[in-house]
């Protein structure tokens, strides 16, 4: 297996990081792609239609920049996604999507109509709103040669650029295809969003009866790179409260920050697997009021990630009873006799990822890869990380994130830049992938399969 470091090295291409560090499959230990999948993609791709709007992406390139800087220079932290939702929706008007709507939880939607009688099956075809950046930032993209400075210019600008792209050529040239393509901007991939967005789309889909097949986010911008499982996380804010009182006058009182101190020195020794990747960190530690006295509060924020839904579970399992553990040394320490002085300790979830995994032959995948190789693109690697995608693979909907083209790096930085190579390559390869999914009216069959939930 080639570490990520290599495998970018050796790449010709820089890349941009999504939302989480990868765990790289070489590309030498991928299975052979469906043969299904590349002959349905060869004939698809081979349509006049569709060689119609693979040539119309290539002519709005530049407009599909334009677009990426344009969206990227409207502010969109996160829980405050509406402006740039409110440009999203018009946008979808102007490609004529006449029913384009925003959802309670502020999800742009617009649904391009199947030639099935059901709509099936259902492919939603997401990039996300938010990004990481606070109120305030500037978003001014800045041109310096080929590169475009901005935060969030490529995360995820270029994934809503590429999504609004791959629509306008579908609609430009009326390609018909066989089941519905949800067209999604939506809200809350990044921080404490939890993915609220895509979570809310596939729980209404579910509850309106007209469930969703299939997912792809485009998000990041290598064309060679899928990400085919989920890093699941859980978040906590590890509250410990006290009596607190005078450093001096009130010495033999038990401590909040002490308690915390201990405990984190227990997180820190927590031994956890390479394979499958599972990490954690005391990302932040607050408390106390002087130091001069002795500790009423202290809280810290706590991050766990991994490929495991399981790994996870017990990982958390194992630092509650440590937190447990640490609170109990802490009493004893000073011997507390009565209940009302002791250090009590709370958990507040304040972040739910989940986990999940699924076959490197899943349909979504097979189908973006016979798209990129009948691009003559290769896929270097497929790989685990954070993005919408986890929640409909932890579902057991077929899902992968996808590149929206170019290259880059620094995502997460103001350092942010993006770079148009080939930047059409991200939505070109994405319609064929969609073609592929939901089937072209006139050459059968869909590669995706009714989802039926269990
Ligand atoms: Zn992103």
């Amino acid at each position: 297996m080639k570490s990520l470091a290599s495998l970018m090295a050796s790449s010709a291409v820089v890349s941009v990081a999504l939302c989480s560090a990868y765990v790289a499959t070489a590309q030498e230990s991928l299975p052979p792609v469906s043969p299904q999948a590349t002959a349905a993609l060869k004939k698809i791709a081979a349509l006049p239609l569709v060689e119609k709007a693979m040539a119309a992406i290539l002519r709005d390139d530049a407009l599909t920049l334009k677009d990426q800087i344009d969206i990227t220079e409207i502010p969109a932290p996160p829980f405050k996604e509406s402006a740039r939702a409110a440009d999203l929706l018009k946008r979808f008007k102007a490609l004529g999507m006449n029913d384009a709507r925003i959802d309670a939880e502020g999800n742009v939607i617009a649904r391009r109509a199947g030639t099935s009688k059901d709509g099936r099956p259902r492919l939603a075809l997401a990039a996300h709103l938010d990004s990481v950046f606070p109120e305030g930032t500037d978003v001014k993209v800045k041109r310096q040669n080929d590169r475009y400075y901005a935060p969030g210019i490529i995360d995820d600008s270029r994934g809503l650029a590429a999504m609004l792209q791959v629509l306008r050529a579908m609609n430009e040239t009326k390609i018909e295809t066989v089941g519905d393509v949800l067209f999604v901007a939506n809200v809350g991939e990044e921080e404490l969003g939890d993915l609220r967005g895509v979570k809310a789309l596939f729980r209404d889909a579910k509850n309106d009866g007209k469930p969703i097949d299939g997912f792809i986010s485009i998000d990041g911008s290598a064309v060679w790179r899928i990400v085919n499982a989920a890093t699941g996380s859980r978040r906590f804010k590890i509250a410990f409260k006290g009596p607190g009182g005078h450093s001096f006058g009130a010495f033999g009182l038990p401590s909040a920050t002490h308690a915390m101190g201990r405990a984190i020195a227990k997180i820190a020794d927590i031994q956890t697997l390479k394979e499958p990747k599972t990490t954690f960190t005391v990302g932040t530690v607050n408390g106390g009021t002087s130091v001069n006295a002795i500790a009423a509060d202290a809280e810290l924020g706590l991050d766990m990630r991994s490929d495991s839904a399981d790994e996870l579970m017990a990982l958390e399992g194992q630092v509650k009873a440590l937190v447990a553990q640490a609170v109990v040394e802490e009493n004893a320490r000073w011997k507390m006799k009565s209940e009302m002085n002791a250090i009590t300790v709370e958990f507040k979830l304040v972040g739910d990822r989940p986990a999940g995994s699924q076959p490197l032959t899943s349909p979504v995948v097979s189908a973006a890869r016979a798209a990129t190789s009948a691009m003559g693109i290769e896929v270097k690697a497929i790989q685990a990380s954070s993005t919408d995608s986890n929640l409909p693979i932890a579902l057991g909907i077929p899902a992968a994130t996808l590149g929206g083209g170019g290259a880059g790096s620094g995502s997460h930085s103001p350092g942010e830049w993006y770079t148009p190579i080939k930047a059409y390559e991200g939505p070109q390869s994405v319609l064929l992938t969609v073609l592929g999914l939901v089937g072209v009216k006139t050459v059968g069959v869909p590669l995706l399969p009714l989802h039926s939930p269990k």
